[in-house]
């Protein structure tokens, strides 16, 4: 079920990153987006999956996730729930396995079929009346010995992808550490300590809260008792590879964890940071506070692009001119001119008007 929305910057913001993914302009102007960092089967996929409430990621034991993955999160109105790919416009995958066959026909077109990574992304738009409006990033693993194809400096090239995403000072950062490892030698804080060294765009997860060793908890991890965390942590149980193997479906698996938390004591009292839909809460109210903050810097960055892109148009304007007026002749009226018809500098424009 959909966590309400505190706020309704975010669906303009999705707006825009559409538009400079359209433009061809990445890096120019940085956008809030939340990317799962974390070593290679740590649970990353099985978090986003969770969080979106549907089954469409490549999951596993080995190395499944090996392009980013910019998943576009968008609430409808409608019952309708499918997914469309940057790659494929128009497309609509209302199966959503299918869109898992087509994320790894894509990864191995791009990265070949041996467990190669390519720093390539795959866009993708998931429509749906049970999701929040945000924009996710799944990532590969860190990794630190090559299997199949990968060049000896795999893990190097894996860090600088990652880095790519989560240095950018508007990006959410999910590190996420399997409880059955040590927090102290954990990949996801580690590289989300460089990107965000005071930790003010950083939550902790822990999964895996159900195969820990006999006779330990996470109660002291989730805590911050171990590790301090700013933003703190959220503990979650996702599916096993069992599991997976069975088909169980994400519903019961949620289920499943709300009935784990609920039977063990010592995560009493724990309620705020324990599971996925407390996660998807704790998102989405840090997501609204940073959108807020980082909005007139924003601005003021798309202004000076406006700027740029208006010098471009006066170096061919009167040609765009000139047509205009000479289709308006043809057609013998002036229709009203709709966003989508707008160029890209006017649209951004025209919805920044309305933030
Ligand atoms: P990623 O490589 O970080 O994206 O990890 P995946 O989401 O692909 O998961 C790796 C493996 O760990 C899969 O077999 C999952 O089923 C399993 N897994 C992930 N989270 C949990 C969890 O909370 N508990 C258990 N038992 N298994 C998990
Ligand atoms: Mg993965």
């Amino acid at each position: 079920s959909a966590v309400p929305l505190g706020g309704s910057v975010i669906p303009l913001v999705n707006k825009l990153q559409d538009i400079f993914a359209q433009l061809g302009s990445q890096s120019t102007i940085e956008l809030p987006q939340v990317a799962v960092v974390g070593s290679q089967s740590s649970g990353k996929s099985s978090v986003l999956e969770a969080l979106v409430g549907r089954d469409f990621l490549p999951r596993g034991n080995d190395i499944c996730t090996r392009r980013p993955l910019v998943l576009q999160l968008l609430q409808t109105k409608t019952d309708e729930e499918y997914g469309e790919f940057l790659h494929l416009p128009g497309k609509r995958f209302y199966d959503f396995s299918e869109i898992r066959r087509e994320i790894q026909a894509q990864t191995d077109k791009e990265a070949g079929g041996n467990k190669g990574v390519s720093d390539k992304q795959i866009r993708l738009k998931i429509f749906s009346p049970h999701v929040l409006d945000i924009t996710l990033v799944d990532l590969p693993g860190i990794t630190k010995v090559p299997v199949g194809e990968q060049p000896a400096d795999i893990e190097a090239r894996i860090r600088t992808m990652i880095m790519s995403y989560i240095k950018q000072p508007s990006c959410l950062i999910l590190a996420v550490t399997p409880a059955n490892s040590d927090l102290a030698n954990s990949d996801a804080l580690q590289i989300a300590g460089i990107a965000d060294p005071d930790g003010y765009r950083t939550i902790g997860i822990i999964t895996k809260l159900d195969i820990m060793d006999r006779g330990t908890d996470a109660r002291n991890l989730l805590l911050g008792k171990v590790i301090p965390l700013r933003l703190g942590y959220v503990g979650v149980v996702n599916r096993s590879q069992e599991d997976i193997m069975f088909n169980r479906s994400i519903k019961d698996a949620l289920v499943a964890e709300e009935k784990f938390f609920r039977s063990r004591p010592v995560y009493n009292g724990l309620a705020d940071r324990c599971g996925v839909p407390q996660l998807a809460k704790k998102l989405n109210q840090i997501l609204v506070q940073h959108i807020k903050a980082i909005l007139p810097g924003l601005k003021s960055r798309i202004s000076s692009a406006l700027v740029s892109v208006a010098k471009e148009h006066a170096s061919y304007g009167e040609i765009t001119e000139s047509k205009a007026s000479f289709s308006s002749m043809v057609e013998g009226k002036n229709e009203e001119m709709s966003t989508s018809e707008l160029s890209g500098g006017a649209r951004i424009h025209y919805i920044f008007q309305s933030i």
